[in-house]
């Protein structure tokens, strides 16, 4: 494919499907090197309460600066890295740069939680809840500001054996998010038995709400089943005031989506928070956020 911009020729090409298994295979053989190397960070998306707008955490959202592909998704190198059985290593990479994040904010007299997304192979790790108390006493982080997020597809593939482990980290103290719910096939009377305390509403409602009566009835149906479950109800995607509007209107407790912010490197984040921080004490000025 080739098109041109001001002059400059641009090309691109359609990858082939070996092109694709080579990239998915070079990633995964240099993952771990690439974490040593420092190409893999962590960037973290505020989540607001509804409707007074407090930054009551922030979910962990890893990203790839990859040397020769650029930035990667991790929708694209998540899934290559659980199949080549590394996830752990991804996990734990995560997990210690968010507790260390949280450490720093409690020496400034901040609490402020964090969201770790796990995979479905954390859990056939039966040394993982050991793993992540082991990290909550190494950077001395009460359990109760960690939240682990795990998809609602993945918690559904094997149930059974998801139980025992979710128990001992909820024992922990720790929050358990289910995450992108609606697009799998629970109910979330089923998810009454397993001891989750939030519900995360997948985007692709949120997004369709404004516009779709359906969407709309999904992301209604799930805060009121959420709540009466006694769940806390987040919605992600939250990208216009017509969204947050209506959330806020049916009660939803948190949202995260680029209204907010988007996922923003540490520095950024530091200095979003603290934009916001200087705002709300000083009561003439604006507030930074008009969500
Ligand atoms: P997720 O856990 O559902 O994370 C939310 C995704 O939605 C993030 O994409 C975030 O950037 C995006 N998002 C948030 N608000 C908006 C919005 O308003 N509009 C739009 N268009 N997008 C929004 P991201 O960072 O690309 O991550 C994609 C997925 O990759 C995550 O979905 C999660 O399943 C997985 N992932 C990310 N980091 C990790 C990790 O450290 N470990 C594991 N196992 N999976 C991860
Ligand atoms: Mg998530
Ligand atoms: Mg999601
Ligand atoms: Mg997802």
């Amino acid at each position: 494919v080739r098109a041109t911009r001001g002059g400059e020729e641009i090309k691109s090409y359609v990858p082939s499907m070996g092109q694709i298994f080579l990239r998915r295979f070079q990633m995964v053989t240099q993952f771990r090197q690439a974490i040593e190397e420092g190409q893999v960070t962590v960037h973290y998306q505020p989540k607001v309460t509804l409707p007074d707008k407090q930054v009551l955490g922030v979910e962990a959202l890893v990203r790839w600066q990859h040397p020769e592909f650029g930035r990667v998704n991790p929708d694209e190198f998540v899934p290559a890295v659980e199949a080549a059985g590394l996830v752990g290593v991804l996990t734990s990479f995560v997990l210690d740069a968010a507790l260390d994040r949280v450490r720093r904010w409690l020496d400034d007299g901040l609490r402020i939680s964090v969201a770790v997304n796990l995979s479905v192979r954390n859990l056939a790790d039966a040394e993982f809840p050991a793993r992540v108390a082991e990290a909550l006493e190494r950077f001395g982080v009460p359990g109760e500001l960690l939240t682990l997020e795990l998809t609602e597809s993945d918690v559904m593939q094997d149930p059974e054996r998801a139980l025992p482990i979710l128990r001992e980290l909820s024992d922990l103290g720790i929050e358990l998010a289910v995450d992108d719910f609606g697009t799998g096939y629970s109910s979330l009377a089923y998810l009454r038995q397993l001891p989750v305390d939030q519900v995360k509403i997948d985007k692709s409602f949120v997004f369709g709400m404004g516009t779709d009566l359906g969407d709309l009835a999904v992301v209604r149906s799930i805060v009121e089943l959420g709540h009466s479950l006694g769940l806390t109800v987040v919605a992600e995607g939250v990208e216009e005031d017509l969204a947050r509007d209506q959330l806020e209107a049916m009660g939803c407790d948190v949202a995260q989506g680029y209204l907010i912010s988007r996922p923003l490197s540490e520095d950024r984040l530091e200095a979003w928070l603290q934009a916001r921080t200087a705002r709300s004490l000083d009561p003439a000025s604006e507030p930074v956020l008009t969500l």
